[in-house]
């Protein structure tokens, strides 16, 4: 194959060299007998010069016809640019590309937009291979490329080994909704889109594999508000015979690895239980770059208090929950917080300047000297004291710290890696039932069998960093015995469970070794790692809000013909 030339490596060396490059043109200025097109490629941009001189004929009518997006293959001379035409924000702008031949590869219709133009994302999408060619994108593209690459390195080289699942499989709980993709053999019949390898990783842990990572899609049926996508990719892996600790540093040093090769630092992540992380952020997803002090719960200090508000949170078995920031705020601005909290679902929120020795809000009055001193205790600084109280506060005043954090720059610069660790197997669902926190082969911290399912902890690790969950994991269960029992409490019937399930408890009932294992979110890490602010920007063909490609036109109808082949009538919604 005839080696191209990378436009970036040209510079004042290559003066009087002469070069031949393919590219685009990326724009084209007309000065009169004499045309300036700015030619690009993955591997840079330069300036060429079409002078027409004696050469007014056939050269000058074909540069004429030149625009922008346009694919020529040109060849000329290297030569300096005059001192006063020097561009020094591209690598090659000292030099210009004399252009004696060149040939028009292909045309473009004119654009549907230019680049930074404000169109809609759908537009976007459409004309998704314009995108591509930006600078961001190819870079984006690159860093993915990179970041399996480093991941494929750091697991051989510590005997784990690539292997891949299927895709037309069962479904796998893992909280969304499944893709179903009917099959046509075997008619009424469906196939579901993994949303995660993971039943797969632990029958291969069953087979003995000891060691299995995977960069694979995934599937998620999933209303896409926040930043995700109906496909997307894990890196994921499994151990056996492991702790814990075995798994977390596995997957933090792969991470380390990641931003190292970023040139991020990735310091060494704490370790916080769930339940602090809950009561001391709001969230098990908790942003440690926030400088404000942790959330106090400050329910005992108001035990016996007169003040009717809290009294009655306090008599229904509510919490109260307070948080200190160093600053003093408006009225406007404290007006605009009350209004967050009750948007957030508060019932209202108290605030409280204080002073070291002072607190000055309406509500003082009603508040006793003891009191007064718990508050003034929490914190020997000034500022502001918020406070509100009652069922599910912590994840309100989380969220309002949170944002209270974000709107006055109290964050920190740089990483800040948390595991959030033993999280409770079992929640509330809103119907009552109980539903697993993480997934249902997740092992438990105690005995299923013996204690109340919602005292019941996990061993289970997820991976946060400045508060973006980017992965999670937990050891298994692998007893068939403690697997059955926990389908149970989960409500499902031995015929539900075996039906579902009955291929795992098989592989769980011959001889399944201890096991656990982790799985992150790679566009979400690349995102982290490149600044991005949506997962979309690392994905090359993303789909939109709506779940839908506008590239493409996925999904799209299909054929009467095939619908019979496959036993299907559909309804109009
Ligand atoms: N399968 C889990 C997930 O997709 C990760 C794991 O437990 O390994 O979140």
């Amino acid at each position: 194959m005839k080696e191209m030339i990378k436009i970036n490596s040209i510079g004042r060396n290559s003066a009087g060299q002469t070069v031949e490059i393919s590219g685009w043109i990326d724009t084209i200025r007309d000065h009169g007998g004499v045309f300036f097109a700015d030619i690009r490629n993955r591997s840079g941009i330069i300036q060429a010069v079409f002078q027409f001189g004696e050469r007014e004929g056939d050269f000058a009518a074909l540069a004429r016809k030149l625009r922008a997006e346009f694919v020529v293959s040109v060849k000329g001379r290297i030569a300096l640019r005059p001192e006063d035409s020097v561009n020094p924000k591209i690598p090659t702008g000292e030099v210009e590309l004399r252009v004696s031949e060149f040939e028009i590869l292909n045309s473009s219709k004119p654009l549907p937009f230019f680049p930074g133009d404000r169109v809609s994302e759908e537009t976007k999408l459409k004309y998704r291979f314009l995108d591509l060619r930006s600078r961001k994108m190819l870079r984006n593209l690159s860093a993915v490329d990179r970041i399996m690459r480093i991941t494929r390195d750091y697991f051989s080289s510590r005997d784990f080994i690539e292997v891949l699942t299927p895709f037309l499989t069962r479904s796998t709980p893992e909280g969304a909704r499944d893709y179903l993709v009917p099959s046509r053999v075997n008619p009424g019949s469906f196939y579901a889109l993994p949303q995660s390898p993971q039943l797969f990783k632990q029958i291969l842990m069953a087979g003995g594999v000891e060691r299995y990572y995977q960069i694979v899609r995934c599937f998620r049926d999933e209303d896409l508000r926040a930043d995700r996508q109906p496909e997307f990719t894990q890196i994921d892996m499994e151990m056996s015979f492991c702790s814990s600790e075995d798994v977390m540093e596995t997957a933090g040093n792969l991470v380390r690895e990641i931003f190292f090769c970023f040139s991020l630092e990735f310091p060494i992540p704490r370790i916080m239980p769930y339940d602090e992380s809950v009561a001391s952020y709001g969230t098990d997803k908790p942003d440690l770059r926030i400088t404000l002090p942790p959330l106090r719960d400050v329910t005992e200090i108001f035990a016996g208090t007169e003040f009717k508000v809290f009294r009655t949170i306090c008599g229904k078995g509510g919490r109260i929950v307070a948080f200190f920031v160093e600053k003093d705020f408006s009225r406007a601005e404290l007006d605009g917080f009350i209004e967050t909290a009750k948007k957030l679902g508060a019932g209202g929120l108290v605030w409280m300047k204080k002073t070291p020795g002072e607190l000055k809000s309406p509500v003082v009055k009603f508040l006793s000297d003891e009191e007064k001193k718990g508050l003034l205790n929490l914190n020997p600084a000034s500022g502001t004291l918020f406070i509100t109280g009652g069922e599910n506060v912590f994840g309100i005043m989380g969220e309002l710290r949170r944002q209270i954090a974000e709107k006055f720059a109290m964050l920190r610069n740089g990483f800040f890696p948390v595991w959030v660790v033993d999280a409770p197997l079992f929640e509330k669902g809103k119907d009552g039932s109980l539903q697993s926190v993480h997934h249902p082969f997740t092992a438990a911290v105690g005995d299923v069998f013996a204690d109340n399912p919602l005292k019941l902890k996990s061993h289970s690790y997820d991976l946060v960093i400045n508060g973006e969950e980017i992965g999670g994991g937990s050891i298994r269960i692998h007893r068939a015995e403690v697997q059955k029992k926990v389908f149970e409490i989960l409500g499902m019937t031995e015929k539900e469970y075996s039906q579902k399930f009955g291929f795992l408890l098989n592989a769980l009932s011959y001889g399944c070794p201890p096991h656990g294992g982790f799985a992150f979110g790679m566009e979400r890490l690349a995102a982290i790692v490149l600044g991005l602010d949506s997962i979309r920007d690392a994905i090359a063909f993303p789909k939109t809000q709506n779940a839908i490609c506008p590239l493409t036109g996925a999904p799209g109808k299909v054929s009467d013909r095939q619908l019979k082949e496959l036993n299907l009538k559909t309804i109009e919604p």
